[in-house]
Formats: structure tokens, C-alpha cells, sequence
């Protein structure tokens, strides 16, 4: 029988005097939120039912876009150590190869390839990341219960057969697919599962050499998938043929399928493990319900192809941290936090299409369509439009917040920006917890003149990372860079806040670039130094 207790916990933490976020799991949704929480100087206490163990290596890929977002934590080059490299990837069908997508050419991206490498790996330098930054998981505690009021949240713990209520100014359910968070706090979760069935397993390939290549292989029987993830191990998926019962996938099982739909005689060496799998397709009606949010599996749950899922979760914990520990720090406004739910469900909606669309043409059976499919992937492949349209989707480079760009000429509102957070010489590095300024003077300028409003910006905002491009190196940044003078304004997770040209008087322009950063200008500071000079582009 559990004791129940009420702890007087006060919403805001009185000691450090800071609103407190409450995050519920720590798979590795919850562990890169709880990261992004520190880094922007959040109080946050991680709570988690259990400590994962055992070889089931779930999620194995990371892609381009995930470890650019990964180093702005600074975890991505441990990740990549750890990791084994992949650049291509390959579909064949019945066995013949149909296409090629390159990873190491897609244009202006930090990291130009994927890394493998099993999820309990991941979540164990993400684990030992949040323990350097000072942040702690709590295990064996399990959220059963929650309410909240407009001003807080209590959550009803469960830990060593006592439940505590404690309260938070905001919980976030990263809970996983069965989110109890989820649940308790009344959100809808439709969607419906996937007919097929999937058998995976970690393996070694014998006869195989570890590549650099995933790969495809879709047969009218079935589909089949071999991703390495380094020392000889694969992991080996393949699409369950309908009527097959019994629990776990033998060897035996792994091996009549590669024989049927992979070229070459490939066997199976140590197996790590193995099991089936019902893939789900669901998303919930909202990512936020007044103080509490979902991020991750307990958000959505998408096809597997592609290997998306895990990838879509890093992208919430990203999105959702830099606000909440802004509007914690009192830097944000609250309602920046609405935009957690108006960017992410459009764009995991985008991301679950792909996979659905990917999952569902890589099981056609019937032959008239297959034709059309393999024609498709390989006029794609030979013309390069199969990598130009993939790659930066799966690849996640291409996530757009907002209203797509026509032109890709020009930087809009939302797009992700070209540039990192770690230093380098040819490239600006952006703020990780707050908005940078990228002020771009014109191919023509005056030096003084600009030197002035590059001052009176900085000493506008002495809280924010002003760049001046002018003279310096712009990395990425440069075909964008256009012959009048503007402002990039980015946001702590590289995408565009604004961009516009600036106005010829300084004053206004100051004006402009402060009202186009959070908090607005009136609320952060009332008066401008004065700018005398007017901005004057001289061709
Ligand atoms: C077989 C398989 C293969 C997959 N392959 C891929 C792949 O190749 N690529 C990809 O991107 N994705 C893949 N996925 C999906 C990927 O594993 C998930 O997207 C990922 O685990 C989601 O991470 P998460 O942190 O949101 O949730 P989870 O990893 O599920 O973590 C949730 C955490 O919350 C804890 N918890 C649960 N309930 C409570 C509670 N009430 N109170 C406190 N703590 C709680 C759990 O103990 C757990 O630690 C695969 C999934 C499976 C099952």
C-alpha cells in the first residue's frame, strides 16, 4: 500500500529564486531537454521510472541536422566518437540497385554525414553530459498522477512505495510512447498502427566488411534494411511476411529473408539481440496544454523508415529548451512558449508524411506499381533529384519554421540558418541560450558610419552577441549576403527570427534590430544611445 504525502514545495524555487521545470524521463529526449534547461540556466529536476540496461538498441541513427543541434550542448563530438560514420545510402529492388543518396554533399551543413550508434550508447554520454553541466536524474520515480492551475503544476510521484505530490511552474512529459504525462494530463493521442509488422536485430554480418553505407532492399516479398553500426555489427531490420507467428525472430528467420532480398550469400554471426515490433502512427492533438508540455515518443509516434523518430523527439527537446529556459530567466515572454506547439506539430507532421510515404512505396507488391517506383528512383538517382529532395529531409537540414522560402536565394523568417555554435575561424558562432545579431553592412560601406551603428547596437543590447559581418568572415552566411545593408536576427536554435534591410537612419535602424528581439525594446530598455550618424551605403 503507498503512503500518500503533500510536500509544501513552493512553485518557484525559493532558494535560487528561479521558476522550476519539472521533466518526466529521461530517455534521450529528456536528457537533451534537460541539458538545453541548465545550459539556458533553468532550475530543472529529471525524474525516470528506471535506468534502460540490456543490448535492445532501438533508435540507431543520427542525422546531420541532430548532431549540428547536439554540439550546441557540446555532446555531438563525444556522440561522434562514439558513433560509426555513414554517408550514403543506398535502395536496391529484388536486388538490383535502383539509387544512391549522398549524405557528404549536401551544402553548408556542420556535420556531412549521419552517425549509427544504439540508443542506450547515446543515452548514456547524454546521461554523463547533463551530469558534467550539474544536472542529475533521479530514477525508480514514476509521475502516476497531475493538476494544474494557471500558476503551477503538481505532480503526484511515485518513489519506494510512497507518493509525494510536488509542485512546478512547468512539467514536461518525455515520457516515451506510453506517456503517463500524457495521460493524466488529458491529451488525445489518435492515430493507428501500421499493418506490417517489423523484425529487427543487432548483429554481425559474416562476410560482410563494416561500410559507410545503409541500405535499402525492397523485394515484392518484403523489404530489408542493413545499417552498420561499426565493429562488424548491423542492425538488420526486414518487414515481418504476413502469416509468420512466434515470439522471437530466430536466426534461421533472419537468414531465409536475407537470402531472399539481399544480393550476395550474407549470414549472421553473434546476434544481440532481436524482437518484432508493431509500428505506430500517431501524434497528439497538441504539444502543450497550458503548463504542460509533450515532447518526444509521448508527442509522436512515426513509421520507422527512415529512422526519423528519435531524431523529430531531439528536435522538440531543442525547440521547446531555449524558450522555456528564456521565459524562466524572465528573458522571454510566456507567450513565446505557444510556439512550441505551432512549430513542432507542423514540422513532425512533415517529418511522419516522409516516413509513412517512405514505409508504405517500399512494400508495393504488385508489379505495375514497382515499375513506376524503380523507374522513379532511378531516373531520381541519375539526375540527382532523388538526393536533392531526400537527403536534407532526412538528412532534417531542411526543418522550416513558418512559411517556406520561394527563393532559396534569400534567408527568411524560420529557415535553418548555415551556422554552428562552436568556434571557428571562417564562420560567426551563434548564442546557444539567447538571440544573436548578424549585422551585414553591404558589399560598399562606410566604415566609420558603421562602426557607430555596430556600437550603438551593442551597447543597445550589451545582453546579446552582435556579429558584424563586415570585414569578417560570414561562413555559410555568404550567398545570402546581398549588395544592401541588413540584419540576420538568429535564434538560440540557429533558425531566422528576422531579416530585413536596414533602415539609412541609425537611430530607426537600432529601433528595428532591438524590436525584432525578445524582450521588445520597451520592456528591456527605454532610451537608445544616441546615433548621431545616418547609415549611408556608397557604391
Ligand atoms: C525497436 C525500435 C527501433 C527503433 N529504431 C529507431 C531508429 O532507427 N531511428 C529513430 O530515430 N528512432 C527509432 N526508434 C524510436 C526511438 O527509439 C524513439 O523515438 C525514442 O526512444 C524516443 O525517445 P524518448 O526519449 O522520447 O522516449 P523513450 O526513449 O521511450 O524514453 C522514455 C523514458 O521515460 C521513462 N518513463 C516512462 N514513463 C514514466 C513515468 N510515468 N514517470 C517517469 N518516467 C517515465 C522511461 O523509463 C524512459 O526512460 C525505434 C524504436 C523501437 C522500439
Amino acid at each position: 500500500m503507498s503512503a500518500t504525502q503533500t510536500l509544501p514545495t513552493a512553485p518557484t524555487d525559493a532558494i535560487a529564486g528561479r521558476p522550476s521545470v519539472l521533466v518526466v524521463g529521461a530517455g534521450p529526449v529528456g536528457l537533451a531537454l534537460a541539458c538545453e534547461l541548465i545550459i539556458g540556466g533553468a532550475e530543472v529536476t529529471v525524474i525516470s521510472k528506471d535506468r534502460r540496461v540490456g543490448p535492445h538498441s532501438r533508435a540507431t541513427i543520427l542525422w546531420p541536422r541532430i548532431l549540428e543541434l547536439l554540439d550546441r550542448i557540446g555532446v555531438a563530438e563525444t556522440l561522434v566518437a562514439h558513433g560509426h560514420y555513414f554517408d550514403q545510402m543506398n535502395y536496391y529492388s529484388e536486388k538490383k540497385r535502383i539509387g544512391l543518396i549522398r549524405f557528404d554533399r549536401l551544402p553548408a551543413v556542420g556535420y556531412p554525414f549521419a552517425i549509427t550508434i544504439p540508443q542506450w550508447k547515446t543515452e548514456s554520454i547524454l546521461e554523463s553530459h547533463l551530469t558534467a553541466l550539474g544536472g542529475t536524474v533521479l530514477y525508480g520515480r514514476e509521475l502516476v498522477d497531475g493538476a494544474q492551475t494557471a500558476n503551477m503544476v503538481t505532480a503526484r510521484i511515485s518513489h519506494d512505495g510512497h507518493t509525494s505530490a510536488e509542485r512546478f511552474d512547468w512539467v514536461v512529459g518525455s515520457d516515451g510512447y506510453a506517456s503517463s504525462v500524457r495521460a493524466r494530463f488529458g491529451f488525445d493521442f489518435a492515430g493507428h498502427a501500421l499493418e506490417t509488422k517489423l523484425a529487427i536485430t543487432d548483429a554481425e554480418l559474416i562476410g560482410e566488411h563494416t561500410t559507410s553505407e545503409a541500405a535499402y532492399y525492397l523485394t515484392r516479398h518484403g523489404n530489408m534494411v542493413l545499417a552498420p553500426l561499426g565493429d562488424g555489427i548491423f542492425r538488420v531490420g526486414a518487414s515481418v511476411p504476413a502469416g509468420t507467428s512466434g515470439p522471437v525472430p530466430d536466426r534461421e528467420f533472419f537468414e531465409t529473408l536475407l537470402k531472399q532480398r539481399v544480393p550476395g550469400r550474407k549470414r549472421l554471426g553473434q546476434m544481440n539481440f532481436s524482437g518484432v515490433f508493431t509500428a505506430n502512427i500517431r501524434t497528439a492533438s497538441t504539444f502543450r496544454r497550458g503548463r504542460v508540455f509533450l515532447a518526444g515518443d509521448a508527442a509522436h509516434a512515426m513509421s520507422p523508415s527512415g529512422a526519423q523518430g528519435l531524431n523529430t523527439g531531439l528536435q522538440d527537446a531543442v525547440n521547446l529548451g531555449w524558450k522555456l529556459a528564456g521565459v524562466a530567466r524572465g528573458d522571454y515572454p510566456p507567450e513565446l512558449l505557444d510556439s512550441y506547439d505551432t512549430e513542432r506539430r507542423p514540422a513532425v507532421a512533415a517529418v511522419s508524411g516522409l516516413s509513412t510515404q517512405l514505409a508504405h512505396i517500399s512494400l508495393y507488391s504488385s508489379r505495375p506499381k514497382i515499375a513506376i517506383r524503380d523507374t522513379l528512383y532511378r531516373l531520381g538517382s541519375a539526375t540527382g533529384t532523388l538526393e536533392s529532395m531526400l537527403a536534407p529531409k532526412l538528412a532534417q537540414i531542411d526543418t522550416h519554421y513558418g512559411r517556406r522560402p520561394r527563393s532559396k536565394s534569400a534567408l527568411i523568417r524560420g529557415q535553418r540558418l548555415p551556422l554552428g555554435w562552436r568556434h571557428t575561424p571562417t564562420a560567426p558562432v551563434l548564442a546557444v541560450d539567447r538571440h544573436t545579431i548578424l549585422l551585414w553592412p553591404g558589399h560598399s560601406y562606410h566604415h566609420a558610419e558603421w562602426c557607430a551603428l555596430t556600437e550603438a547596437v551593442r551597447a543597445a543590447r550589451p545582453d546579446t552577441t552582435v556579429h558584424d559581418l563586415g570585414g569578417n568572415p560570414a561562413g555559410g552566411l555568404t550567398p545570402y549576403l546581398t549588395e544592401a545593408p541588413h540584419v540576420i536576427v538568429a535564434r538560440p536554435d540557429g533558425h531566422v527570427e528576422d531579416t530585413f534591410a536596414l533602415p539609412a537612419d541609425a537611430t530607426a535602424a537600432v529601433t528595428a534590430i532591438c524590436a525584432a528581439l525578445y524582450p521588445p525594446l520597451s520592456t528591456k530598455r527605454n532610451t537608445l544611445p544616441g546615433t548621431a550618424t545616418s547609415l549611408s551605403a556608397t557604391a
